[in-house]
């Protein structure tokens, strides 16, 4: 069984979607085992997305994901890290493939609603990063 960390990005917590994107979660077959929501500064946006530093979209993107609370979710499953990049879809929500979490619920390319850990090293950090072992249920 595998971990992967969850983010319900500002976009889609500020219209009120986090419950819906949670139930197609568990819809799925992933579970739930740790889960929060939080406001981050844009110093820790900066850091979470520290691996994009040098992109162009660093700047707005992590002051984008600093505008607004977000949901932080760990996922737990069989191949949870690749089942759960499958459920929410291409990173381009008009590239997503129909049925898919951007595709049904994403503004534009930054603001695409969901994060998902993309490698079994990716989805440690940054479930650390949010997430105590106390609070991993
Ligand atoms: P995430 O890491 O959020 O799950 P991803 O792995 O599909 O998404 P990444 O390449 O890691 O995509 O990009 C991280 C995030 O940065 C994207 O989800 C999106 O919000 C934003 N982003 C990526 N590419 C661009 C771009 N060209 N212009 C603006 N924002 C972008
Ligand atoms: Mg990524």
């Amino acid at each position: 069984t595998q971990q992967t960390l969850s983010i319900i990005k500002p976009d889609a917590v500020e219209r009120g979607l986090t419950g819906t994107i949670l139930a197609r979660i568990q819809d799925a077959g992933l579970r739930l085992v740790a889960l929060k929501m939080l406001h981050l500064d844009t110093t820790e946006a900066e850091a979470f997305y520290a691996v994009h530093k040098d992109k162009p979209f660093f700047g707005s993107l992590t002051s984008y994901m600093s505008s607004g609370p977000i949901v932080v979710a760990v996922l737990e499953g069989e191949n949870a890290i690749s089942r759960y990049r499958d459920l929410m879809g291409a990173t381009n929500p008009e590239k997503a493939a129909e049925g898919t979490l951007r595709k049904t619920f994403a503004v534009d390319l930054e603001r695409n609603s969901v994060h998902g850990s993309d490698a079994p090293e990716t989805a440690a950090t940054e479930i650390a990063y949010f997430f105590n072992q106390l609070e991993l249920v």
